[in-house]
């Protein structure tokens, strides 16, 4: 049994890097940038108006009311290109660029224009650079935007295509294959017979690898049968970075999952991690080089293990600067006991409390099968082995889950 530091080092010790690939801006979301990103220009590139109004010198209007000379218009598009001198105003809209010779801008509700257009009356002062947004201040040319590694979020999508992206480079997908072994199960789409139950983990773990960025493919429900088993592993290694395996993994009489990887040669690097839940967890590389995580059956222990273990080892394929769960410390709610020789990872609902501390409090739920208290959870309480049990009050670490 190792530690669950020692095996999420491993994964990612084990875990290669995959090629880099163009991908159309449109279809970027969410991937992982593989080059550096730079501004190809200032942002904004002119002094840009963020009010519609009046471009005017901030010292002609400093004894308000005071009326200048209207001598142009500057619109988004099509600026007004020439020197405004003392006494002067140009019509400006929001985004135009800001003449030279103006400093700020008024807005258009605390002025007043003249009927004939020929000149406007500014109802209060403005001080000098108010409403400018000037030349380079949002990012200057050549300064990194976005780095290696980093995700393309919806945000990440607007900075690049101001600068002209219309693809770039990201890290291929990782095409993972889930497979659910267990003679007790069926499908989603079918009635459960006497002694079965519908398979719920393919679809959990598909739905946690395409958060992570995968690309998924659900194998055909494999029973508890080595033979069918290694089949299918070898039919998907073929075509995939990574199986995953839910069920099977302990030591009950049917558990094939073990036999059938050393049937099939497979380099094992673990099989038991020091956690709970979960602590039957086998890590390994198949012969043609994909990787191999068999999880365990409990739909609660799948997700622990699958965003310990296989979440990481999917975003180190992608190059990801981030591959661990965001951890954060929170207040516990109610006491936690904690397992002699396993570190607990304990689901848990994050709430604010009205002085805005963040608290966290285990669901009222029936330990590891209990998937159905466990769809409410947001967060993992951190529970590090030992004899000493956590009181309520006590400051905890901490992760969150992928939602
Ligand atoms: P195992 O690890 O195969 O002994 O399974 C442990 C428990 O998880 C058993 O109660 C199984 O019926 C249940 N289980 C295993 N695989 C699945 C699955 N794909 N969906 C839902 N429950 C499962
Ligand atoms: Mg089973």
């Amino acid at each position: 049994m190792i530690p669950v530091s020692e095996a999420i080092r491993i994964v990612k010790e084990q875990t290669p890097l995959l090629q880099a690939e163009s991908a159309p801006l449109v279809d970027a979301r969410q991937r992982f940038l593989a080059e550096n990103i730079e501004a190809d220009s200032d942002l904004p590139p002119f002094n840009r108006s963020q009010m519609d109004g009046y471009a005017l010198r901030a010292a002609d209007v400093q004894q308000a009311p005071a009326t200048l000379r209207i001598v142009g218009e500057s619109a988004a598009g099509r600026g007004w290109h020439q020197q405004l001198s003392v006494g002067e105003a140009v019509r400006i809209m929001t985004g135009a660029p800001v003449p030279e010779g103006a400093d700020s801008v008024q807005q258009v509700e605390l002025t007043r224009e003249f009927e004939d257009g020929t000149a406007v009356e500014i109802l209060e002062a403005v001080s000098p650079g108010r409403s400018v947004v000037s030349r380079g201040k949002e990012i200057k040319k050549g300064e990194l935007v976005l780095g290696v590694g980093e995700v393309i979020n919806a945000g990440s999508v607007a900075v690049l295509a101001s600068f002209g992206y219309s693809s770039v480079k990201v890290r291929q997908r990782p095409r993972v294959a889930v497979l659910a072994t267990g003679s007790e199960l069926v499908d989603v789409d079918q009635k459960p017979g006497q002694d079965q139950i519908r398979d719920s983990n393919n679809y959990s773990i598909a739905a946690y690898a395409a958060l992570a960025g995968a690309t998924t493919n659900q194998l055909p429900l494999a029973g508890d049968d080595t033979k069918l088993l290694v089949r299918q592993i070898v039919e998907a290694s073929g075509s995939s970075d990574m199986v995953i395996s839910s069920g099977g993994v302990s030591v009950g009489a049917y558990d094939f999952t073990k036999p059938a990887l050393r049937e099939l040669g497979a380099e094992i690097f673990f099989e038991r991690v020091a956690l709970r839940p979960g602590k039957p967890i086998v890590f390994a590389r198949l012969p043609g080089g994909a990787l191999f995580f068999g999880l365990p059956g409990n739909p609660v222990s799948v997700a622990v293990t699958f965003n310990l273990f296989a979440r990481a080892s999917i975003l180190k394929m992608q190059g990801a600067s981030q591959t661990e769960l965001p951890d954060d410390t929170a207040v516990l709610v109610s006491g936690v006991k904690p397992t002699p020789d396993r570190d607990s990872y304990i689901p848990a609902e994050l709430t604010t409390d009205s002085d805005g501390r963040m608290m966290v409090q285990t669901l009222k739920w029936g330990g590891s099968s209990d998937f159905i208290s466990f769809a409410r959870a947001d967060a993992l309480i951190v529970v590090p082995m030992g004899p000493r049990p956590l009181e309520a009050g006590a400051i905890v670490q901490v992760l969150h889950l992928p939602q």
